[in-house]
C-alpha cells in the first residue's frame, strides 16, 4: 500500500513539475537564437524564426488582435504592430472612425493636423512632404504606435469622389512622386507606413461591391504607377488593399494584383493587410497574397454584429488562427504559403527596427517644429486662381476694413470626413487668421451669409436664409474687401459617401453672387477636396483662392497669402472642370448593377482635356502668382539618345518685384507613336525658389521611362524609337518652351550631340 502510494506520488510529481519543465525547455528560445541577433539579414533571421514557430502561432498571426493591432507571439518576443490611422495626422486608434470622430471619442488623441492630400499636392513639393512623414512618424513614435495607415496614392478619376481630398490629384507621376516622399518621411523615423488603397479606390459609392473594369494599360499607366513607385523607389513596407473589386474580384483576394503584379512585376517585399473588415474569405485571400487581415479580435466580431453592417457587404474575422488552421488542415492553404504570408510580416518587423527597439510612449506630440510643417504645408498649398485688377494681396496701408462672410469663415474646416480627419489641439479658422492678421489698425467683420447645407435646420429655411444674406450683402457693402469663405463639411465630402453634385452646397453660390453686387473687391475662397462648379458667380469675381482643407495652419496660410506675406505657388493637382458634365468619367460613374466601366481609359483629368480640346475652367498645374516668372533656353543633351538618360536644362528668371516661387513642369509629347497616346503627359517638376530679378537654373533627367507606354500586347513598358517632344511649362496649357527629342533605335548607330 504504502509503496503503491509512493509510487503515485512519483509519478504525479513527475506530471506536476518535471514534465512541464521538460516541455518548457523544448519551447524555450535560447537568447542567442540567430533571429535575435540583430546584426544578422533580415532574410537570415525570418527563416530561423519561423523554423521556431508551430502552426498555430503563424496562423495566429495573419489575423488582427484589436481594432488596430496586429497579434503578439510572446514565447518567441513577437511583438504587435500597433497602428494609427492617417494619413494627414495620426488618429485615435480606439474604434471605427464613426466611434472615434465623435465628440465623446473613448480615445482622444490630439496631434498636427496636417493639410489634406490634395492641398499637399498642390505645393509639388516633395521636400516638404517628406517632412510632412518624417513629423507624423515621429507623433506616431511619441504615442508608443508603429505604423501609419498611409499615404494615400489613389487617383482623382472623377470630381465626385467624396475622398479625393485625401489623394494627390489626378496625375500618376505626381501622385507617385509625392507618396515616395511620404514614404520616405515615415520610414527614416523606422515608423511603418502603409500606402493605400491597392488598387484603384476611386469612388465611395458601393464601395465594398463596386466591380471596376479597367483594362491593363489603364491599371499600368494610371492607376499603379504610384504603388510601384512606393515599392521600386522607396522600398515600402506595407501595402493595404482597397474595398472595390477591380476585374472581378475583391482586392483583398485579388491575386493577379497582389500576387502578379505586387510581388512578381514589381517586388514587393513588404506585408498586404486589408482594408478594414474587406475580408470574404480564409483561404483564398491568404492564397492570394494577402498577409494580414484587419481588424480583428474582440471588437470587430462585435463591430460585425451593428446593425446593417452584414447588409452594406462588410465581413472580416476569417483569418482567425482556427479558421486559417482548419484551412491548412483541410489542404486548401499550405505551410509554405502560411510561412510567405508570416514571412513577410515579420520581415518588416525586422527591417523596421520594431523588433529589437519597441516604440515607448514619450508624448511629445504637436511640437512647434511640426506645426511649423504644417503651417508651410498650408501655404504652399493655397492656389491663386483668378487676381482681376489685382485685388490682391491686400494692402494694409490702403484698406481700412474687411467684411469676411460665408459658412467655411469662422469654423476651421481642416479635413474631409471620414478615417482621414485629424482631431488637433487647435485649429486656425480662416477668420481668426485674418483677424490675427488685420490686427488693430484694420476693422473686420464677419457675416455668416449663409448656413452650410445640412448643419442647421433653424437657418435653413427661405426666411432665415434671406436674413442671412441680407446681412452679409450689408457687412460687404460697408467694408473695403469682401473675402467670402465658401465650401463643404465633413459630412458632404467625406469618405463613405460621394459627392452628389459639383456645386457648392446650398445658397452658396447666391451668397457668393450677392456680394459681388455689394462690394466689387470681392475675393471668394474655396474651402474644398475638390473642384466646385462656379458659372453662377465666376465672371464677377476679381479674387478666387483655392485653400483646400489646409489642416490646423489653414488660417494662418491663408491670411499670410491674402496680405502678400507670402507669395502664392500652389498649382492645381487636378484640371478643374467648367461642369461634371465635361468630366471624362462622366457617363461611367457610378456604375450599373454594381460594375463600373472605366471606360475613358488612360484619358485622365488633362490627358483627357488637353487631347480632346475639351477647356477645363481651369487647367492642371494652373496657379498665379503675385510675381511672374520668365523662361528661357530650354536645352537638351544629347538631342538623340538609346538608352543614357538625357539632361534637360532651362532658365527661369523671376521678373516682378516680388519674390516667389515657381513650379516648373515637363510634359513629354509623343508625336509618332504608333497607337493612340495622351497629347503630353507630366514628366518632371520642380518647385524654384526666386528672389526678385533673380535668375537661375533648372535642370531635369529623363529616361526611357518618361517616353514609354503599357503595351498591353507585349506585357510592358515601350519606347517608340521616334521624336518626341519636350515641352517646359507653368501648366498643361500654358507651355513657354519645346524642343525635339530623338530616341534612336538600340540598333541604330548612336549620333550624340546637342545643338
Ligand atoms: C479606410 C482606411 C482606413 C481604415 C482604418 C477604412 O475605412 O478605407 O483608409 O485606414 O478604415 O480606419
Amino acid at each position: 500500500m504504502r509503496r503503491s502510494t509512493s509510487c503515485l506520488f512519483a509519478a504525479l510529481f513527475v506530471v506536476a513539475t518535471i514534465f512541464p519543465l521538460l516541455m518548457a525547455a523544448q519551447n524555450a528560445v535560447p537568447s542567442n537564437a540567430p533571429y535575435k541577433n540583430a546584426k544578422l539579414p533580415a532574410d537570415k533571421r525570418v527563416a530561423d524564426l519561423l523554423s521556431r514557430m508551430t502552426l498555430e502561432e503563424k496562423a495566429t498571426m495573419v489575423g488582427g488582435a484589436g481594432w488596430m493591432e496586429s497579434a503578439a507571439i510572446e514565447r518567441l518576443g513577437i511583438p504587435q504592430i500597433k497602428m494609427a490611422d492617417g494619413p494627414l495626422g495620426v488618429r485615435s486608434w480606439a474604434g471605427s472612425s464613426a466611434i472615434t470622430n465623435l465628440p465623446g471619442t473613448p480615445l482622444k488623441i490630439e496631434t498636427t493636423s496636417f493639410p489634406a492630400g490634395v492641398a499637399m499636392a498642390a505645393t509639388w513639393d516633395a521636400e516638404l512632404v517628406r517632412r510632412e512623414g518624417q513629423a507624423i512618424a515621429q507623433e506616431v513614435k511619441a504615442l508608443g504606435r508603429d505604423m501609419i495607415l498611409g499615404p494615400t496614392v489613389n487617383i482623382n478619376r472623377q470630381p465626385l469622389w467624396g475622398r479625393n481630398f485625401e489623394g494627390y490629384g489626378e496625375d500618376p507621376f505626381l501622385a507617385a512622386r509625392l507618396g515616395v516622399a511620404y514614404i520616405n518621411g515615415v520610414q527614416g523615423e523606422g515608423v511603418i507606413p502603409s500606402v493605400k488603397h491597392f488598387a484603384a479606390n476611386n469612388e465611395e459609392f458601393e464601395r465594398r461591391r463596386i466591380d471596376e473594369q479597367i483594362d491593363q494599360r489603364t491599371l499600368h499607366e494610371i492607376y499603379l504607377p504610384a504603388f510601384k513607385a512606393a515599392v521600386q523607389e522607396a522600398g515600402v513596407w506595407a501595402v493595404m488593399s482597397a474595398y472595390n473589386k477591380v476585374n472581378g474580384e475583391n482586392c483583398s483576394q485579388n491575386a493577379p494584383l497582389l500576387e502578379d503584379i505586387l510581388r512578381k512585376e514589381f517586388g514587393f517585399k513588404g506585408f498586404v493587410l486589408s482594408d478594414w473588415r474587406s475580408t470574404y474569405s480564409t483561404a483564398k485571400p491568404l492564397n492570394a497574397g494577402l498577409d494580414l487581415e484587419m481588424p480583428g479580435g474582440k471588437e470587430a466580431v462585435e463591430a460585425l454584429k451593428l446593425p446593417g453592417v452584414a447588409a452594406m457587404g462588410a465581413s472580416g474575422s476569417w483569418m482567425t488562427t482556427e479558421n486559417v488552421l482548419a484551412e491548412v488542415k483541410a489542404g486548401h492553404i499550405s505551410e509554405a504559403t502560411l510561412n510567405s504570408n508570416v514571412g513577410h510580416l515579420l520581415r518588416v518587423m525586422f527591417v523596421s527596427g520594431l523588433f529589437d527597439h519597441p516604440h515607448k510612449v514619450l508624448g511629445a506630440v504637436d511640437t512647434p517644429a511640426q506645426q511649423a510643417v504644417a503651417r508651410q504645408a498650408a501655404t504652399e498649398g493655397i492656389v491663386l486662381l483668378k487676381n482681376a485688377g489685382a485685388v490682391l494681396p491686400l494692402d494694409a496701408a490702403k484698406i481700412h476694413s474687411i467684411a469676411v462672410i460665408g459658412p467655411n469663415a469662422a469654423v476651421a474646416r481642416t479635413g474631409g470626413g471620414g478615417s482621414s480627419l485629424v482631431r488637433s489641439k487647435y485649429a486656425v479658422a480662416p477668420l481668426d487668421g485674418i483677424r490675427e492678421r488685420a490686427g488693430s489698425a484694420l476693422h473686420v467683420t464677419y457675416a455668416l451669409g449663409v448656413a452650410m447645407a445640412g448643419e442647421d435646420a433653424a437657418q435653413d429655411t427661405a426666411e432665415a436664409r434671406a436674413k442671412l444674406q441680407k446681412e452679409a450683402v450689408d457687412a460687404a457693402a460697408h467694408a473695403d474687401v469682401a473675402v467670402v469663405v465658401v465650401g463643404r463639411s465633413t459630412r458632404i465630402e467625406s469618405e463613405g459617401l460621394d459627392l452628389k453634385t459639383m456645386d457648392l452646397p446650398a445658397g452658396q453660390d447666391e451668397l457668393i453672387a450677392a456680394v459681388e453686387q455689394a462690394n466689387p473687391h470681392t475675393v471668394v475662397v474655396l474651402n474644398t477636396g475638390d473642384p466646385v462648379t462656379m458659372s453662377k458667380w465666376l465672371d464677377g469675381t476679381p479674387g478666387l483662392v483655392e485653400m483646400w482643407y489646409a489642416g490646423q495652419e489653414g488660417g494662418h496660410a491663408l491670411a499670410s497669402v491674402l496680405f502678400g506675406d507670402a507669395n502664392p505657388s500652389g498649382k492645381l493637382p487636378v484640371s478643374f472642370p467648367k461642369k461634371w458634365e465635361d468630366s471624362p468619367a462622366y457617363g461611367h460613374y457610378p456604375g450599373e448593377n454594381l460594375r463600373v466601366n472605366y471606360a475613358e481609359g488612360i484619358y485622365v483629368g488633362y490627358r483627357y482635356f488637353d487631347t480632346r480640346n475639351v477647356e477645363p475652367l481651369f487647367p492642371f498645374g494652373f496657379g498665379l502668382s503675385y510675381t511672374s516668372f520668365e523662361y528661357s533656353g530650354l536645352a537638351v543633351t544629347p538631342r538623340a539618345f538609346a538608352n543614357a538618360p538625357i539632361k534637360v536644362s532651362l532658365r527661369v528668371k523671376n521678373t516682378g518685384s516680388r519674390d516667389g516661387a515657381e513650379v516648373v513642369q515637363l510634359y513629354v509629347h509623343d508625336g509618332h507613336s504608333k497607337i493612340d497616346r495622351p497629347v503630353h503627359e507630366l514628366k518632371g517638376f520642380k518647385r524654384v525658389e526666386l528672389k526678385a530679378g533673380e535668375t537661375r537654373t533648372v535642370e531635369f533627367t529623363l529616361d526611357r521611362s518618361a517616353l514609354s507606354y503599357w503595351s498591353i500586347e507585349k506585357k510592358k513598358w515601350v519606347a517608340e524609337p521616334g521624336t518626341f517632344e519636350v515641352q517646359v511649362g507653368s501648366s498643361s496649357r500654358d507651355i513657354r518652351l519645346h524642343a525635339p527629342l530623338q530616341l534612336v533605335s538600340q540598333t541604330a548607330p548612336i549620333k550624340l550631340g546637342s545643338e
